[in-house]
């Protein structure tokens, strides 16, 4: 392990882009490593915390508790928050590089895969990343307009993000009133005509991407059934080979649970969220909006646990005004940095950036913009400590390690800029007065939704 940060006897500085949970896992990390180590940790938006404030659905406030170990990180002594500065517009990486000894760039996967399909760009055809950013309040999709007068809204993906999504459409207003939801998408979804919400999944039941606990959420929800055709559930040999693995417990008791929601005689509830599978998106038609999807039936080939789905030429359609696409995240790419636009993720070995094979200097990555959009909040951490791990033993064969001087030297350079940083004690006062907001409404928080709000506070 390095010791110290050379002559100067200063500590090590060290930025770390984002503050989701990669980026305060790194922070941890560092800390634990027992070097003398000052971390400044910057984030775009004022307000930090990424997608545990604006993906977490606000129904399950359970996993948003995770903000206290966060925030118990962030006042540790050597951490500082600075917040409304976003790394490649307001400074660049190279400009970090010459003020801190290390970057870790913990920046997520901000973009959605797209389908590639005809009609995806037709109004009502949305990603499931706006329509989560708008329900939870992010600055950036807070005018976003979801039409939700149609009866069937269609979701394309059967990941945890599409069962989000179906779920926030199935559940009463009543059910979401006291949590932390924008009020702006609360009101939108009081006035929801929506029915029936399909969720399409390329392959078949044993390869859903759910995880167990969201999957039987469907069937406690008060005013919506989940619905499933039987005949649907008949596995292949490959997948029935799958699910009887020693390895892949998860995958049966998915199984499982759809056979239970197959088995329940048909419910009378207002909603209903229906699974089917072995679908893949051909083209969505409409002519100013979406007016109808349409799906190719599949086979899936291949050997367990490798199956892929393959169109039979067979096709059907369902009439509807609503699709989301939730296929997964991709990366976005940091001015400056390499960037494989193939996997959306940020090329690196064990943390490293390389370039052509070699390392890149003083630059790091954490989190899905390192492996890509995989795994839930508590993934980030092993991830984060490997990162962590190549940092430590890389500090003192860095040339320039020692005497950096950290934030020091951007304070005058943003300020020159116009840009207004924003310290974790301006994010209490946000955070005190998001929650004082919420409290009238009976609800745990009222988010601020645009930036200017949030600073007009502070002013
Ligand atoms: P995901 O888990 O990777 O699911 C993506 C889904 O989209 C899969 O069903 C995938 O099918 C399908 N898909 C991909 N490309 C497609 C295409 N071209 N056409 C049709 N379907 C396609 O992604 P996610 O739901 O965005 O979730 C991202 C990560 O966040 C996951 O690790 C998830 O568990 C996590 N998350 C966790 C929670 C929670 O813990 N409550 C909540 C939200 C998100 P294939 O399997 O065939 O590729």
């Amino acid at each position: 392990m390095a010791e110290g940060s050379g002559a100067s006897g200063a500590p090590w500085q060290v930025a770390i882009v984002g503050s989701g949970p990669s980026g305060f896992y790194a922070a941890e990390a560092l800390f634990k490593s027992g070097l003398p180590v000052q971390i400044s940790m910057l984030e775009r938006l004022p307000v930090p915390y990424g997608l545990v404030r604006s993906g977490v659905a606000p129904d399950h406030a359970k996993l948003k508790q995770v903000i206290d170990v966060y925030s118990r990180i962030a006042e540790m002594p050597g951490f500082e928050y600075y917040g409304n500065i976003r790394v490649g517009n307001d400074v660049s990486v190279g400009e970090l590089c010459e003020a801190y000894d290390a970057v870790i760039l913990a920046c997520g996967a901000e973009a959605d895969k797209p389908l590639g399909i005809d009609g995806e760009s037709l109004a009502g055809s949305h990603t499931a990343t706006e329509f989560v950013g708008w329900y939870n309040g992010h600055p950036d999709f807070r005018d976003r307009v979801f039409d939700l007068s149609h009866e069937r809204a269609v979701i394309i993906g059967q990941g945890n993000v599409a069962a989000d999504v179906a779920r926030i459409l199935a559940r009463s207003p009543q059910e979401l009133a006291h949590t932390d939801i924008a009020e702006h998408a609360l009101e939108v979804l009081r006035t929801s005509k929506v029915r029936e919400i399909f969720v399409v999944g390329r392959r078949g039941p044993a390869q859903a991407k759910f995880t167990s606990k969201e999957l039987k959420e469907f069937g406690e929800l008060e005013e919506c059934d989940a619905s499933i055709d039987p005949a649907e559930l008949a596995l292949n040999e490959a997948s029935a080979a799958e699910i009887a693995g020693a390895g892949n417990a998860g995958a049966k008791r998915i199984v499982e649970i759809f056979s239970g929601f197959a088995a329940r005689p048909p419910g009378k509830a207002r909603r209903r969220v229906v699974f089917t599978f072995q679908k893949s998106p051909a083209r969505i038609e409409g002519d100013s909006r979406v007016r109808n999807i349409v799906l190719e039936h599949n086979v899936l080939s291949g050997a367990p646990m490798n199956q892929s789905a393959r169109g039979t030429g067979k096709f059907m359609s369902l009439e509807t005004g609503l699709v989301f696409r939730s296929i997964g995240y991709r990366g976005i790419a940091m001015p400056g940095v390499p960037f494989d636009p193939r996997s959306g993720t940020i090329p690196n070995l064990a943390g490293r950036v390389v370039a052509e094979g070699q390392s890149v200097p003083q630059i790091y990555v954490a989190g899905w913009i390192k492996r890509g959009p995989t795994g839930i909040i508590g993934t980030n951490r092993a991830d984060s400590v490997a990162t962590v791990a190549s940092l430590v033993a890389d500090l003192p064969k860095l040339s320039a390690a020692g005497g950096k001087s950290g934030f020091a030297s951007l304070r005058s350079l943003l300020h020159g800029r116009g840009t207004r940083p924003v310290s974790f004690s301006d994010w209490k006062r946000i955070d005190a007065a998001e929650v004082a907001r919420g409290a009238n409404l009976g609800k745990p928080r009222e988010k601020f939704t645009y930036v200017r709000e949030m600073l007009a506070l502070l002013a």
